[in-house]
């Protein structure tokens, strides 16, 4: 049978990218992207903004939603202090499959860890389970119905201290219009807009970065 493309771009990092290189790692897999297959990784033109926002903020305690084939899981990881920690969450188990080759294939896996579930049931574990207290930083980068929810679940559980930091994707492509109506009118957040394109391609997208104010 025909592989998947995850599989393909999987097979792509082994064959161009430098094993404990993540920079050869992003590389090659911009390149199939743009050349050969489209696919959701939040691409190279947001990225720069990511790691950005990432290098200002210096964050310790990460949370990304979304890991799909573990492109901007290298990309966040690449740039953390040392023993500074990711938590990535991925629910469709081929997917995270991928996502823990090419993560190890950065050179990464020490920094990340990849969990398998639906945010809705890990979010409320965080303390328990990992024995986080509030993350610096979160990337929402999941299935876009679940921006909103999963934002007041992580504000229930305490998860968000005053200056964290959430970078949503996608909000304009495909879009999260109930998302961004809450964090640009709560007075708990102070929420900015980074222009951009969709991964890929020239149509408009952008990252919204929001500051909670607690
Ligand atoms: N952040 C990745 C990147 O830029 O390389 C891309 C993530 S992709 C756009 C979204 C991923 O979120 C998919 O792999 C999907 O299976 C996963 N996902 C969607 N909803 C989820 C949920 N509620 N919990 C966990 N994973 C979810
Ligand atoms: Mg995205």
């Amino acid at each position: 049978t025909r592989s998947t493309r995850p599989q393909r771009l999987l097979k792509v990092v082994q064959k161009h990218a430098t094993r404990g290189d993540p920079q050869s790692v992003i590389s090659a897999i911009d390149h199939f992207c743009r050349h050969s297959e489209w696919a959701m990784n939040v691409g190279d033109e947001k990225g720069s903004i990511l790691d950005s926002v990432v290098s200002e903020l210096n964050p310790e305690k990460v949370l990304e939603l979304g890991t799909y084939c573990g492109y901007s899981t290298v990309r966040i990881a690449r740039l953390l202090p040392p023993g500074a920690r990711l938590i990535t969450l991925e629910f469709n188990a081929d997917y995270a499959a991928i996502a823990r080759q090419v993560i190890a294939w950065a050179g990464l896996e020490d920094k990340v860890q990849l969990v398998e579930g639906a945010s809705e049931d890990w979010i409320p574990r965080m303390k328990e389970h990992f024995g986080i207290e509030t993350f610096d930083f979160v990337f929402l980068d999941h299935w876009k119905d679940r921006y909103l929810p999963d934002t007041k679940l992580m504000e229930d559980c305490g998860l968000l201290r005053k200056g964290t930091v959430l970078l949503a994707d996608n909000v304009i492509c495909p879009g999260v219009p109930d998302y961004l109506e809450y964090v640009r009118n709560s007075l708990s957040y102070k929420s900015y807009y980074f222009k951009s394109h969709l991964e890929y391609t020239k149509a408009e997208d952008g990252l919204e970065k929001s500051v909670f104010l607690g």
